[in-house]
C-alpha cells in the first residue's frame, strides 16, 4: 500500500524544501488583478443594467463549471476523465479566461501547493493560516519563491503542445475576443460586467473558498502526517460547481467526482455525466478507480 503520488512532482529523490522561502509582491498580478478590481467594481456600477448582470451571472457560472472546474482542474491538472483534444482545448481555454493564470502556470502552482501541503510542514503561504486579510493580499498580489523549490516535470503531451504554449503566453489576451463579442452584443456595460466583474468574482471566490477549505469546515478524511488538511465548504456547492468538497479532493485528488456523499451537490460531476451520455467525455474516474492510499484515515 502506497502513499498518494503525483507523477509530476513526487519524483524519485525529490529534494524540494516546502518551508523556507519568501513571499514577494508580483507586479503582473498587481496590475492585472488591480485593473480587474477597479473596472469590475467602479466601472461596472457606472454601467449597470439588467442585461449586463445576467451576462455576468451566466458567464461566471459557465466559466467556473466548464472552464475552471472541468477544464483546468479535473481535466488538465488531474486527468480524471477523457475527451477529444478539440474539446480539451475548449475547456482549458475557458479555464484560462477565468483570469487566474495560464494553463502551465496553473498546473505548476496547483501541484507545488498540493505537494507542500502533503509534507509534514510547509510555508504559511501554503497553510493559509495567516489572518484572512494578509492571506488575501498574498494570494491575490504575491508569489512565493521557495529557496529550494521541488523539481516539477509536467508531461510532454502538455508542455510540448504548441496550443498550450500559446495559451500560456497569451492568457490575459484571451479575454479580447470575448470582450469584442460582448461589446458588439451589449456595449461597454456588457464588457465591464462580462469580463472585469466576472474575473473579479472568480479570483476573489477562488481565494475565499481556498482560504476556508484549508482552515475550517467538515471533514470525512484525514491525510496522515500532512501539514494541511482539506475541509468541505458546503454552503458554496452550487457556485463552486462541487469544487467546495475539498476534504474529498485532498483524499481522492484523481477523482472526477468531488461530491461523494449524500447531500454533496456537485454540478461539475452532473455536467460530466451529461457530457458522457452524449458521448463527449469518457473514463470518468471515481474514488474506487484510484489506487488505495496508505496515508488516508476515515474520520468517525
Ligand atoms: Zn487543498
Ligand atoms: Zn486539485
Amino acid at each position: 500500500m502506497a502513499k498518494y503520488q503525483n507523477p509530476r512532482i513526487d519524483l524519485k529523490d525529490q529534494r524540494g524544501d516546502p518551508i523556507t522561502g519568501t513571499v514577494h509582491a508580483d507586479p503582473i498580478k498587481i496590475l492585472w488583478v488591480g485593473a480587474m478590481l477597479i473596472f469590475g467594481t467602479v466601472g461596472s456600477l457606472i454601467y449597470v443594467s439588467l442585461g449586463a448582470v445576467i451576462v455576468f451571472i451566466t458567464f461566471t457560472l459557465v466559466n467556473i463549471c466548464l472552464g475552471h472546474s472541468l477544464g483546468m482542474h479535473r481535466l488538465l491538472i488531474h486527468r480524471s476523465f477523457k475527451c477529444p483534444k478539440w474539446l480539451e482545448y475548449v475547456f482549458v481555454h475557458l479555464g484560462t479566461i477565468a483570469g487566474i493564470a495560464g494553463p502551465l502556470t496553473m498546473m505548476r502552482t496547483h501541484d507545488i501547493r498540493d505537494w507542500a501541503q502533503r509534507q509534514t510542514n510547509c510555508h504559511n503561504f501554503f497553510t493559509q493560516v495567516a489572518p484572512w486579510y494578509i492571506d488575501l493580499y498574498r494570494q491575490l498580489f504575491c508569489k512565493i519563491e521557495l529557496n529550494q523549490p521541488p523539481d516539477f516535470v509536467a508531461e510532454a503531451e502538455v508542455v510540448d503542445d504548441c496550443v498550450y504554449q500559446w495559451m500560456e503566453r497569451t492568457w490575459m489576451w484571451q479575454q479580447v475576443p470575448w470582450a469584442i463579442l460582448l461589446y458588439l452584443l451589449g456595449g461597454v456595460g456588457w464588457v465591464l460586467w462580462g469580463i472585469c466583474s466576472r474575473v473579479c468574482a472568480i479570483v476573489l471566490g477562488h481565494w475565499l473558498i481556498g482560504y476556508l477549505a484549508h482552515n475550517r469546515g467538515q471533514q470525512d478524511w484525514e491525510v496522515e502526517h500532512a501539514a494541511v488538511q482539506g475541509h468541505n465548504v458546503a454552503w458554496s456547492s452550487i457556485v463552486t460547481m462541487g469544487e467546495c468538497w475539498h476534504n474529498n479532493h485532498h483524499a481522492f485528488p484523481g477523482s472526477a467526482k468531488m461530491g461523494l456523499y449524500a447531500g454533496q451537490w456537485d454540478l461539475g460531476w452532473s455536467t460530466l455525466r451529461l457530457l458522457e451520455r452524449v458521448g463527449l467525455v469518457s473514463e470518468l474516474k471515481t474514488p474506487d478507480c484510484l489506487a488505495h492510499r496508505s496515508d488516508l484515515v476515515r474520520l468517525a
